[in-house]
């Protein structure tokens, strides 16, 4: 976890002044922005399935995170050897950095199968994309997973929304990141969307879905995707969470006029 200071211009499309007004009514403090870093595991039959992989520790995301393989020991009696599935959201850090290690970049999970959009790769890897500047946080970033991902041969790629273990499809969420996609988890007709970074502030500025936040590398495609994103969760029922939303953080949403309002479960 993690808190992030409040600058102007983090929302582009809103003051600063405003961004606190939304924080101080939701009850709480208006001078930082709570983020977590939350991923998610699936248990299909015996194979464990993570959702992402969080920030692995690494420096830039602050302290208080690269937790991983206690948390999943500690909060949910997982066994991180037992992941044979990793399914990637999109290439940001804070999603890909635990897949290796900080100093060395060498593999953590190196037997499991890790599966990449095709569309976020190709973007990652196309020429000049490391010159481009993504702010600080995404400093280096490209050749990273030049240098990591692109070059593991336990990674395979998709294109579109397919099925990628059997319950679990793919659903295309452009805009946080060029090929980001959603994780749509199906049981029996239960369903739950993992959204990544679909909203990547908490479920209480999900509420405000016309917000462009700078954080988005395409912040005005981001909106076109969470409104698209968040309509599908109401007209289906689904149950919805997000990689950077506060606890509780499962629940469902439900329209009120162009807002959305966050119900958690349980
Ligand atoms: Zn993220």
């Amino acid at each position: 976890m993690r808190d992030v200071p409040l600058r102007e211009g983090m929302v582009r499309n809103v003051s600063v002044k405003q961004v606190k007004t939304v924080l101080r009514d939701a009850g709480f403090p208006d001078n930082q922005a709570p983020l977590r870093f939350i991923i998610m595991a699936l248990k299909l039959g015996d194979q464990v399935v993570l959702i992402d992989t969080g920030t692995g520790g690494h420096p830039i995301y602050g302290e208080g995170n690269g937790r991983l393989f206690e948390s999943m020991a500690a909060a949910a009696g997982l066994d991180p050897k037992a992941v044979k599935t990793i399914l990637i959201s999109h290439l940001h850090g804070d999603h890909i950095y635990g897949l290796m290690n900080n100093e060395s970049d060498a593999q953590v999970f190196p037997d499991a199968d890790i599966v990449v959009p095709a569309a976020e790769l190709k973007w990652w890897t196309r020429p000049g994309v490391e010159s481009i500047d993504l702010g600080p946080t995404r400093k280096g970033i490209a050749r990273r997973i030049q240098a990591t991902v692109a070059t593991w041969k336990n990674v395979r790629t998709f294109e579109g929304e397919p099925e990628l273990l059997p319950g679990v499809h793919a659903v295309r969420a452009p805009g946080p990141s060029p090929g980001m996609v959603a994780h749509l988890v199906t049981s029996g007709v239960e369903q739950f969307l993992i959204s990544a970074d679909v909203v990547n502030l908490a479920p209480h500025i999900s509420t405000n879905p016309e917000w462009q936040l700078s954080i988005d590398q395409d912040p005005r495609m981001a909106v076109d995707t969470r409104r698209k994103i968040f309509d599908r969760a109401v007209t289906d029922k689904l149950t919805i969470s997000g990689t950077h939303w506060l606890m509780p953080n499962v629940g469902t949403l439900a329209k009120d006029g162009s807002r959305y309002v966050f119900v958690a479960e349980g």
